[in-house]
């Protein structure tokens, strides 16, 4: 036996399993919190979730969650399950800036399958089904819902969001798009929709502050929006695009990412989702395996038994088990092993 594994062995006190138990219960229970790969939550977090040829946003500040628009119809199942993967239950908010359907299709699912607090929806009126399905939806699960107007603010945790546009006066459905603002710490977000060149210079002759650290590309990256006196104003470091693989449109235009050569820029039809942290201060982009998950409490979890008076540890039923009174109860592989037990060869646990 060598020192280190007696030095080891010398820590390991006897407790009755029923402690044990109890400590095990609620390890369990904490377990179900959410944590990213490093087991830490982060204040603020943007998901640009990857829905194709269209518009959804996922915002989690403090705890409180917005989802901005849900992708087309059909795609209301892939919002749910990423925000069941992200383990999001409930949304504070729900904003739908405008009734196209790459931005409202998904809506009417997510309605049916997560609860919604409250609502923002675009003065502009559409006829089509999708929108109709939206307005039903919105009403039978009871949620407030709100045409907000430019200027007006709510705040999500710690986040403080404004209007800079509410779509008020446009004839066109891209223009009427409703325009967030989003300040977080000393980082700002703007969601833009598919609000186009006449939007954006009404938002620039309101006076409001549209300086952002990050611009969600209004458009997806179209030509019809992000002129260079909206992006002169926006002056983003960071630009994200949310649009499909080879879509039938070219979004987006050259033009544009012409105009965004200096910016960080990142494309959902290149990365899929899109994921930005900030503590306040730094917006950082999350590589795939530093994203929340919800951790799976069963993950790893079995039941190891060392002896009190040997060096083995046992499966559950192993000939060489001890004598129950120096039954030495572990739950994970990596805990028996920490303990300094090396596993029977007869049982191989
Ligand atoms: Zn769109
Ligand atoms: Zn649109």
């Amino acid at each position: 036996m060598s020192k280190k594994r007696k030095k080891k062995k010398k820590n390991k006190s006897k407790m009755p399993f029923i402690t044990k138990l109890t400590f095990f219960v609620a390890a369990l229970i904490s377990a179900f919190a959410v944590y990213n790969s490093q087991g830490e939550v982060y204040p603020f977090e943007v998901h640009y979730i990857d829905v194709d040829q269209a518009d959804s946003a996922l915002i989690i500040a403090d705890g409180k969650t917005m989802l901005i628009d849900g992708g087309e119809i059909g795609y209301g199942q892939r919002v749910v399950d990423y925000l069941e993967e992200v383990g999001v239950e409930k949304l504070d908010v729900m904003i739908a800036t405008h009734p196209h359907s790459d931005h409202i299709g998904g809506l009417p699912y997510v309605l049916e399958h997560v609860e919604v607090a409250e609502a923002y929806i675009s003065p502009f009126v559409h006829t089509s089904q999708t929108y109709e399905e939206l307005l039903d939806g919105l009403m039978e699960k009871n949620v407030a819902t709100n045409v907000p107007e430019t200027g007006s603010t709510f705040s999500l945790g710690g986040a403080q969001c404004t209007f800079v546009s509410g779509g008020a006066g446009f004839d066109d459905c891209n223009d009427a798009s409703l325009v967030l603002r989003i300040t977080y710490g000393t980082t700002s977000w703007l969601f833009t929709g598919d609000a186009e060149v006449p939007a954006e210079q009404a938002m620039l002759a309101s006076g409001l502050e549209l300086d952002s650290t990050v611009l969600k590309v209004g458009h997806h990256g179209s030509e019809t929006s992000s002129s260079v006196e909206f992006l002169n104003a926006v002056t983003p470091e960071i630009a994200v695009i949310s649009c499909g693989k080879d879509n039938s449109y070219g979004h987006p235009h050259d033009i544009i990412l012409d105009r965004l050569r200096n910016v960080t820029t990142y494309r959902t039809d290149r990365l899929g989702s899109v994921v930005l942290i900030t503590d306040g201060a730094v917006v950082s982009y999350l590589d795939e395996g530093e994203r929340r998950t919800v951790s799976n409490p069963f993950d790893g979890i079995g039941l190891y038994i060392g002896n009190y008076n040997g060096d083995k540890f046992h499966k559950v039923g192993c000939e060489y088990m001890p004598a129950f009174q120096n039954m030495d109860f572990y739950f994970t592989r990596d805990s028996v092993l920490a303990a300094g037990y090396d596993p029977c060869g007869a049982c191989r646990p």
